[in-house]
């Protein structure tokens, strides 16, 4: 039985995945197998037409694989009936998917109807989870979607994924159509409720900058479904596996640096938030600045976070590093820049 609670994550297992969607073309998917733990958020990046959205609608059984198998917290998945899936899978897309004449409230209880939650345990719902993805106020449950921007409507489908408090999301690109300064804005709350949620996530992006802020680890893709790296952020950045994977990453010592640095900012602030921890949004734009300046001096990565944290008290190389994951002092410059 996967566990309802949000407390608990429960682990997905793809072991040689196969999808042939016309016998005459190459698989969309490619004997394909990856281990995901109970929990952890995971970015899958590649190029388009790598099979990334095929992957998520199999974990889904909108689509069922030509072969191989789909394990959900030990069990196959083709065994689970399709809406015990849709209760502990939330689903989030890019396109959104908001019922056009239907309230914001009518959208996020579809779930919750389907189940045959009580009126008031479902408007309970709603409340709380409008006020999760910022929405309380301003009368927006009695709105239609249209009546919203493009950024609350994907908060709101945000919301809806989220009515039943499945232990598993599936995100394809969830922001992918939003501006950059509302994509960054959605990442950064997204990442604070997942402090609080510990969901099992599989996020697809085709954007490397949101991988490295978001993922526990992030599956470098390439043409044809095939793994090039599975690993930490810290770990792509310090070592990526080769050439394909150095160019998702991006040319440059600045870059790479400043990527660290925003990976630090965006795993630390949701932490900050939770524990009024001294990390503020104002400490991290000083931060920032600061490292700016080391940054275009031409500084390595150890001396623009030295920098930072003379700048910065309060936030130590040792705090920094447990947010990557990985000891910044022992990036080999060689590898670092
Ligand atoms: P993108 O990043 O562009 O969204 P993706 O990595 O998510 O791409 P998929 O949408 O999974 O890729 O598609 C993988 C391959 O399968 C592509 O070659 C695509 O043309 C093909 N494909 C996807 N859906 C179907 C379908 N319903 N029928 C036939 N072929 C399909």
């Amino acid at each position: 039985m996967i566990k309802t609670t949000s407390t608990s994550g429960v682990g997905i297992t793809l072991e040689n995945v196969s999808k042939s969607y016309n016998s005459s073309a190459p698989a969309a998917v490619d004997n394909f197998s990856m281990n995901i733990n109970p929990g952890e958020f995971i970015m899958l990046v590649g190029p388009s037409g790598c099979g990334k959205t095929t992957t998520m609608k199999m974990i889904n059984r909108i689509i069922e694989p030509t072969s191989g198998k789909i394990i959900i917290d030990g069990q196959d998945v083709l065994s689970l009936n399709p809406s015990f899936l849709r209760r502990n899978i939330g689903y989030v897309i890019q396109q959104i998917g908001l019922f056009p004449h239907m309230t914001i409230a009518e959208n996020i209880s579809v779930v919750p109807n389907l189940l045959g939650w009580s009126k008031d345990k479902t408007a309970d719902r709603v409340e709380e989870l409008l006020a999760l993805v910022e929405l309380d106020g301003g009368s927006f449950a009695r709105r239609y979607p249209k009546e919203l921007s493009g950024g609350q409507q994907q908060r709101v489908g945000v919301a809806r994924a989220l009515a039943a408090d499945p232990p598993v999301m599936l995100m394809d690109e969830p922001f992918g159509a939003t501006d950059p300064i509302t994509r960054e804005k959605l990442q950064l709350e997204f990442l604070r409720l997942q402090e609080s949620m510990h969901k099992t996530i599989v996020f697809v992006t085709h954007d490397f900058d949101e991988a490295l802020k978001l993922g526990d680890r992030i599956a470098v893709l390439s043409a044809g479904s095939q793994i090039v790296q599975f690993d930490t952020p810290a770990n792509i950045l310090s070592n990526p596996a080769n050439e394909y994977v150095s160019s998702f990453i991006g040319q440059g010592a600045a870059l790479k640096s400043l990527a660290l640095i925003d990976v630090a900012q965006a795993k630390l602030l949701p932490a900050s938030a939770a524990t009024s921890s001294p990390h503020s949004v104002a400490t991290f734009d000083n931060l920032r600045t600061a490292l700016d300046r080391v940054v275009l001096a031409g500084g390595h990565p150890v001396a623009v976070l030295d920098e930072a944290e003379r700048v910065v008290g309060a936030i130590g190389i040792e705090e920094i590093s447990d947010a990557l994951g990985a000891d910044v002092r022992n990036l080999s410059p060689e590898k670092a820049v």
